[in-house]
């Protein structure tokens, strides 16, 4: 069986998977064997109807909350916890960058050799892949020994083509035995593209008092944001900084702690759609600019916001008043 590591955006498979699916679908051809995928997150789910014209038989969706945000080293543990499983004889993937690290890590998990930037393979004994090297300049023929094969393909090595005829996907879900340590390294949603941002102003106290905001942002699958004054005070990086002089932002909920609301701070998150103010001051400009406000003490309200959120997520009944 070959299996084909596939990134999507919400379910829509990128570009090149769909190329990786066309070259995995003739190499499964040539070898005999069928083409199943894997996909990381519960919305791939929606990728199998897109599969079922490249030939894949199975689409396996690794499900874990945690794994929403990028996570290389726990991307490749569900890849690899996978292939143990079901036993591939080649794994194949992007040459993105976020494929070309998922494969990298997966093979050295699996100890196994990896191919990357392939245009062409041919199985049998020896196992021979044509690849870029040098940035394309250079092609190179390589081959690949061990019972699995690991490789990416290059970007436009080939046109991404559809089947003629349509496959009926079955979709398996399965539970990755992740570590804390695979997320040692995990990409943050960006400030401008987040749906969700915490702001904190001065009146968030100081730099660790961000750890409240860390941790709903966190729980909310959002993005931490400051005020101008919160980087002059050099308790945020200015990468952090919301407004005129730094990042505009258009998230669905923008959650401001501890903000005055001053114009240059609003120019900067006019764009989004609600904005809850948490701030001690009622006549606070973000007040009046606010969907919604509570007045109290940015740290209380945080602890008892995020401890509701918690218990949610953890699918314990609301503490709140009926
Ligand atoms: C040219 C120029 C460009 C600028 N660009 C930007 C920009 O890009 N972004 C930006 O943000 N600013 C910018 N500023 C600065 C801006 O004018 C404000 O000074 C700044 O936004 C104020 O930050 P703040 O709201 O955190 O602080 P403050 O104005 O000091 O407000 C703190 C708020 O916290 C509240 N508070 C205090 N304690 C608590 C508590 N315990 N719990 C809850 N609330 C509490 C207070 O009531 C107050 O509303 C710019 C200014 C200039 C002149």
């Amino acid at each position: 069986m070959i299996l084909a590591f596939i990134e999507h955006v919400a379910g829509a498979p990128t570009m090149l998977s769909l190329e990786v699916l066309t070259m995995a679908s003739r190499l499964a051809r040539k070898m005999g064997t069928q083409l199943e995928a894997v996909a990381i997150g519960p919305k791939a789910v929606a990728a199998a109807e897109i599969l079922s014209s490249y030939g894949v038989s199975t689409l396996h969706v690794a499900d874990d909350q945690r794994l929403d945000d990028y996570a290389a080293a726990a991307w490749a543990h569900a890849v690899a916890d996978l292939a143990a499983r079901v036993n591939p004889r080649v794994i194949i993937g992007t040459a993105s960058d976020r494929g070309g690290e998922v494969i990298a890590h997966v093979a050295t998990r699996m100890t196994m050799p990896m191919a990357a930037n392939c245009t062409e393979i041919v199985p049998g004994d020896p196992f021979t892949v044509t690849r870029q090297r040098w940035g394309g300049s250079l092609l190179e023929e390589a081959h690949l020994k061990g019972t699995i094969k690991l490789l990416t393909i290059a970007p436009h090595a080939l046109a991404a083509e559809a089947s003629p005829s349509r496959t009926q996907v079955a979709t398996d879900t399965f539970s990755p035995a992740l570590e804390d340590k695979d997320f040692r390294v995990r990409l943050k949603i960006s400030l401008a593209q987040a749906r969700v941002v915490v702001g904190g102003g001065r009146g968030v106290g100081s730099a660790e008092g961000f750890a409240a905001l860390e941790e709903l942002a966190g729980l909310l699958g959002g993005a931490v944001g400051c005020s101008r004054a919160v980087t002059s005070l050099g308790w945020r990086p200015h990468s952090d900084q919301v407004g005129q002089t730094g990042t505009r932002i258009a998230p669905d909920l923008y959650i401001a702690c501890g903000i005055s609301g001053a114009i240059q701070h609003m120019v900067g998150c006019r764009a989004a759609k609600h904005i809850l103010a948490i701030n001690t001051d009622p006549g606070a400009p973000i007040v009046a600019q606010a969907d919604f406000a509570v007045i109290g003490d940015v740290q209380k309200v945080l602890a008892a916001v995020n401890a509701e959120v918690r218990r949610v997520k953890a699918g314990e009944p609301s503490r709140s008043p009926a």
